[in-house]
């Protein structure tokens, strides 16, 4: 597993934003709004504020903790899951892989 950069590309190919356990979320929807973002910011936020690419040490997992983990997490179908070699899931709730 290489580690994941954060950078515009990874973000672009991102799926957090697509996925259910994200939008489910009202943590990280009543974050982004305090942020002034309404759905996926174009550019990529300082990694500190951003959330999405957890899969990222950049990054790191959610502070919001209403995270559903029994929804699908739909990192196989994004690219940089494939790109890095990742093997894990939920980043967003357990922080990318080691
Ligand atoms: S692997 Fe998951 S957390 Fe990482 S960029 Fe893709 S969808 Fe986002
Ligand atoms: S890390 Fe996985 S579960 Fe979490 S928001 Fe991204 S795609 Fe969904």
């Amino acid at each position: 597993m290489a580690a994941v950069p954060y950078t515009q590309d990874n973000w672009d190919r991102c799926k957090c934003f697509d996925c259910p356990v994200h939008s489910s979320s009202q943590c990280i929807s009543q974050k982004m709004l305090s942020m002034g973002m309404t759905g996926r910011p174009k550019m990529a936020p300082p990694a500190d504020m951003a959330e999405g690419m957890y899969c990222s040490q950049a990054v790191g997992k959610s502070d919001c903790n209403d995270l559903n983990g029994d929804l699908n997490c739909i990192c196989p179908t994004c690219q940089v899951w494939q790109l890095y070699g990742l093997n894990e899931r939920w980043f967003c709730i357990g922080g990318p892989e080691s």
